[in-house]
């Protein structure tokens, strides 16, 4: 099929690639020049697990462009995967859905099906077909269908092509055969749907998972509390498979482009129709107050933080990307810059996005020895393998005092121990 996509972030290149790599015709349009002059290069502009070799293995079915006109005037089928950001109200900021369906409208000069892959409010693809019923072309008919996606950054390839299930809001039969005929050679269940209930199943799926991860957030704090151990407490409860062990991982709360947004829009649009979203008004409460777990006990073992020299390592919200987006590091950065402290960071693939960021505020450490030399504390914010497999000793030899705060509990607690520094984590005894 002639299939066009609006925007390649994480979503967007990554279905582009994907449904090149089974055989479609795919141009991916992009609006960011510096975007588009790397994808050209045949390089990602973001990091991405095995998204470089899909995406050369698949160039012949693989075209970047920003001539959005082109791309439009003939799709079947276009995607829209760009950003929906927050509004700073709460409410998720719909601007470039429009200006993609904006040109849509513009280019279209036959009938084709507009599949929304963005997070969007429940009732945005009704209202965009209504959009194109007024400004596409004079007997241009185009069907929008909702199509949400599910991957996970850092595993996105491997989830695209491996969905555990494909949801297809439609309003017609003929939108939900292009959908089959899109994803065909995909086995997973498919649930047909209207778009506001395709819509809904994406924000609920994602605010679910933000309150599980609050939920265990906050049994972690109640464990240090009580002295119980919130590792086991999780394990235990995730091998009963009505709970599950996915998400129950106690640490310094969510981040990422997806669960503080997502969360915020549905509590926004629970209070737009006059309902209180209690449970996720608590996730979003004790997301922030997670965040900052960290920097309060820091406070615990030096009463002021200004002149310290601390290290912070892992500075993206999770492991296997290099995005940044609403990551911990960069508000637990800004603290301890604001209260006076020296930091040093590092990343196995963050740090060009941070030094953007940040300049010469901080500094930048090419391994973690060096990070962690001579400093008084050391924040751990990100489970990258590279910081699971340090040697514990060397916290203890390198730093000048080896305080080690883990807020995602990446070291055995006797071994730290064993080491001889100081280190504590989320929801877990110290061990002296
Ligand atoms: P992103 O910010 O990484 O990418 C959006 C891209 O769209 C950018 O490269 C931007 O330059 C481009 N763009 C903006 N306007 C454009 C236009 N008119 N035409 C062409 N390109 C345009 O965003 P993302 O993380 O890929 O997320 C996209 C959507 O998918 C969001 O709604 C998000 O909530 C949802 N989503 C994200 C994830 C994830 O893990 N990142 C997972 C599932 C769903």
């Amino acid at each position: 099929m002639d299939i066009s996509v609006a925007g390649t972030g994480y979503v967007g290149l990554v279905t582009g690639v994907c449904l090149a790599s089974r055989g479609h015709k795919v141009t991916c349009v992009e609006t960011d020049r510096q975007k588009l002059a790397a994808l050209r290069a045949g390089e990602p502009p973001i990091f991405e697990p095995g998204l470089r070799a899909l995406m050369a293995e698949s160039a012949a079915n693989l075209t970047f462009t920003d001539d959005y006109a082109g791309a439009y005037k003939n799709a079947e089928v276009i995607f829209i995967s760009v950003g929906t950001p927050e509004r700073g109200d709460g409410y998720a900021n719909l601007k470039y859905v429009y200006d993609a369906a904006e040109q849509i409208a513009a280019s279209a000069e036959s009938g084709c099906t507009v599949v929304m892959k963005s997070t969007v409010p429940m009732g945005t693809c009704e209202k965009l077909e209504k959009f194109f019923a007024c400004h596409a072309g004079e007997n241009v008919r185009i069907d929008v269908a909702s199509n949400p996606e599910f991957l996970s950054q850092g595993t996105a390839v491997r989830d695209f092509l491996n969905e555990q299930r494909l949801v297809f809001g439609v309003r017609s039969a003929s939108a939900e055969k292009v959908l089959r005929a899109v994803y065909a050679g995909f086995t997973k269940p498919v649930i047909v749907t209207d778009p506001q209930t395709a819509e809904m199943i994406k924000y609920a799926s994602n605010n679910f998972l933000a309150l599980k991860i609050s939920f265990i957030n906050e049994i972690a704090n109640i464990c240090e509390l009580v002295g119980a151990d919130v590792d086991t407490v999780s394990y235990g409860m995730g091998l009963d498979k009505r709970i599950g062990e996915k998400f129950l991982r106690a640490g310094i709360g969510y981040g990422g482009s997806c669960f503080p947004k997502d969360t915020l829009a549905l509590h926004w649009l629970a209070k737009y129709h006059d309902y209180e979203l209690k449970t996720v008004k608590a996730a979003i409460e004790v997301n922030e107050n997670q965040r900052i777990r960290l920097i309060k006990k820091l406070r615990k073992y030096h009463k002021s933080v200004e002149g310290l020299r601390v290290a912070v390592l892992g500075l993206t919200f999770k492991p296997g990307t290099d995005d940044l987006r609403e990551a911990p590091s960069v508000m637990n950065i800004n603290i301890l810059l604001e209260e006076g402290a020296a930091v040093t960071v590092w990343d196995p693939v963050a740090v060009p996005r941070v030094k953007a960021m940040f300049g010469d505020q901080v500094g930048y450490a090419d391994t973690i020895e060096r990070a962690v030399e001579g400093t008084d504390a050391c924040l751990v914010l990100t489970e990258w393998e590279e910081i699971k497999n340090f040697d514990l000793k060397k916290f203890k030899h390198l730093m000048k005092t080896p305080l080690i705060l883990d807020g995602r509990n990446c070291f055995d607690l006797r071994a730290a121990a064993e080491a001889g520094i100081t280190y504590d984590s989320i929801g877990r005894k110290r061990v002296t």
